[in-house]
């Protein structure tokens, strides 16, 4: 028997009638903990590229990691096997499971795959050759397409900035059903816990974030900075359904780790995420439908951007740039359309430098302050009430206040995804992993 540590990774394992994939893991845990492994680390849950068209909800993967005597990873494989397909409807065709395994030293290979998955796409030809490469117990249905996944989740270890989320889970036959989730002990926790939870209530302590609102077993998450915290938050939560089981997940969420690449325009593909800097080329329009577009460039290439609906109080600000701004923004890039080029979705903005907004006015009368009019080309002003003539006065430029400032902006919490880093966690960073797991972290 192994005492090298197992890494297992699993994505897309999801259902119409509303399974998940951390779910799937949560079971696999009280699992496992039957068969008395020892973890190393909460499960990881590791969102990948936000902008991916294929995914599953919010494109999230799971990898758990520990050790055991009892139990080889073919023995775990096989009765994976059997969880999922006791678990996945079988007729759907967009759920395609993936589950690898990587027993020992995590190859160099995988970490670089996982950073590439935080902000490219991952052709699944990939995700198989480093198996086969490195000879990776692994189980796939469909196309497979859930290795890309579960591949990523085991590279990514989490060794710097992470956070932490306790998912409580309904049973599965409650999942037609409304949760009920209590909003106001949402907020009553959320102010109790002040800073060591984060994006559970959005930016006006208005509506809660915490309850999804599919038919899938998730009844709400909890995120915060340790595992200690959302524990405790969690206990302030009522909700009509009952809580058949929780788990605690350190996770990427909140951290902004997809955005780490800044791209020159000419070098933009689709479905990035990136950092573009540039000069705004043309201002801001507001498009019927509710979405605004502009045009930047990088002084060698111009592009479109656009922010959407759902971005909200976002649009507005974004409708407050003009020609010559100084900015960076946060996209993912939609491929080109038949309706429109290569476009940058934008999910946030840096604005680092206003081009002046100068007005220019005709000079005041130095007699009565009133402002003059022109006496014609070339012969300067002239005042209406008191006849004063100024046949060498100029016209004098003021700097107008531009109505946005320098700094971040970021749609409201509600839009964001889990990746962006929200401005409750400026504040934060955690680094590496845990020494040690607390004693209770998932409900078995
Ligand atoms: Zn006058």
């Amino acid at each position: 028997m192994s005492e090298e540590e197992i890494h297992l990774g699993l994505d897309d394992i999801d259902s119409p009638s509303g399974g998940c994939t951390t779910h799937f893991a949560s079971l696999l845990v009280e699992y496992l903990s039957k068969h008395s492994v020892n973890w190393n680390d909460y499960p990881n849950l590791i969102r990948l590229n936000p902008g991916i068209p294929f995914r599953t909800r919010g494109n999230g993967a799971v990898s758990l990691r520990f050790t055991t005597d009892t139990i080889e990873p073919d023995e775990i494989l096989h009765q994976i096997e059997l969880m999922i397909n006791d678990y996945v409807d079988r007729l759907y065709p967009n759920t395609n499971p993936g589950v690898v395994i990587v027993t020992g030293k995590i190859p160099e290979a995988i970490s670089r795959f996982s950073k590439k998955a935080l902000w490219r796409t991952i052709p699944i030809a990939l995700a198989k050759r480093i198996i086969d490469e490195h000879n990776l117990v692994h189980y796939s249905s469909g196309n497979g397409r859930g290795l890309i996944g579960g591949l990523a989740s085991i590279g990514n270890q989490l060794l710097r900035d992470h956070t932490y989320e306790y998912i409580a889970y309904r049973s599965m036959d409650q999942c037609g059903d409304t949760r009920g989730v209590d909003a106001l002990s949402v907020k009553q926790m959320d102010e109790k816990m002040g800073d060591s939870v984060f994006s559970n209530v959005d930016d006006k302590k208005y509506r809660i974030l915490i309850e999804p609102h599919g038919p899938d077993p998730v009844l709400y998450g909890i995120r915060g900075e340790t595992a200690k915290s959302v524990i405790r938050a969690a206990s302030y939560i009522k909700s009509e359904q009952k809580v058949e089981r929780w788990t605690v997940f350190r996770t990427n969420q909140g951290t902004g780790e997809h955005l780490v690449h800044t791209m020159s325009i000419g070098d933009l593909r689709p479905y990035m995420a990136a950092i573009v800097h540039g000069f705004v080329e043309t201002p801001p329009r507001m498009m019927e439908g509710g979405y605004v577009i502009f045009k930047i460039t990088d002084r060698k290439s111009v592009i479109d951007c656009a922010a959407y609906e759902p971005t909200r109080s976002f649009r507005e600000t974004v409708m407050k740039l003009r020609r010559n701004d100084e900015i960076r923004l946060h996209v993912n890039v939609r491929p080109r359309s038949k309706t429109h080029g290569l476009t940058l979705n934008v999910e946030g903005l840096e604005v680092l430098k206003l081009s002046p907004l100068i007005q220019s006015l005709n000079p005041l009368c130095p007699h009565c302050l009133r402002r003059m009019k022109s006496a014609g080309r070339g012969k300067g002003y002239k005042c209406d009430k008191c006849g004063f003539r100024g046949a060498t006065m100029n016209k004098i430029e003021t700097h107008k206040e531009r109505p946005i400032e320098i700094g971040l902006y970021l749609p409201p919490l509600s839009a964001q995804r889990h990746l962006t880093r929200p401005f409750a966690r400026n504040e934060h960073r955690n680094s590496g992993r845990p020494k040690h797991l607390i004693e209770k972290w998932h409900s078995l």
